[in-house]
């Protein structure tokens, strides 16, 4: 936990410009983000990415807690009050989890992916890589049964990933 007396100087210092470092600061974290998923799309090791991860989330959360201090202060809210705001958007928290995690069906998915124009909405075969949006996909890893095909996958050629598997008529593509 921080120090209260730090976090009333923060606010008394800053004000207004609390907001300001917020914006920043959550910029800052976008933007470590985008280091990850850069240096994991060209394979490189993310070690050094997750420390600057890890260092922008600990910004964002120091100046939530010092931007609450002026909330509190500009509208006059008490702390309870503050808590109980902040509680009724955690329900609204769990909620969005559950449905990025467990809450999503299989159906849902390929649902969200076609309409996204990444899989064909009928066959569901892959259409544009999910991973980089690249549309330059390729046929690899053909299985043969009594020289038919009876399986093969689709890979992005940009980044490599696996995009779905045809096996025996039916695609499972995610
Ligand atoms: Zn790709």
């Amino acid at each position: 936990m921080l120090d209260k007396k730090l976090i009333d100087k923060i606010v008394e210092k800053q004000g207004d410009l609390l907001y300001t470092t917020l914006a920043e600061e959550c910029t800052e974290l976008a933007q470590a983000c985008c280091k990850i998923n850069r240096n994991k799309f060209l394979k490189k090791d993310i070690k050094d990415n997750l420390n600057n991860f890890f260092e922008e989330i600990c910004d964002v959360q120091i100046n939530l807690q010092a931007i609450k201090q002026q909330v509190l202060k500009e509208t006059g809210m008490s702390s309870t009050e503050y808590e109980q705001y902040i509680k009724t958007w955690e329900y609204i928290k769990k909620d969005k989890l559950q449905n990025i995690f467990i809450g999503t069906s299989i159906e849902e998915l390929y649902n969200k992916l076609s309409k996204a124009g990444y899989i064909d909405k009928d066959t569901l075969e892959p259409i544009a890589c999910m991973y980089c949006g690249s549309k330059e996909l390729e046929d690899r890893d053909f299985y043969k049964e009594e020289c038919y095909v009876v399986e093969y996958s689709k890979y992005c050629k940009r980044c490599g990933k696996k995009l779905g598997t045809w096996s025996y008529g039916n695609w499972e593509s995610f």
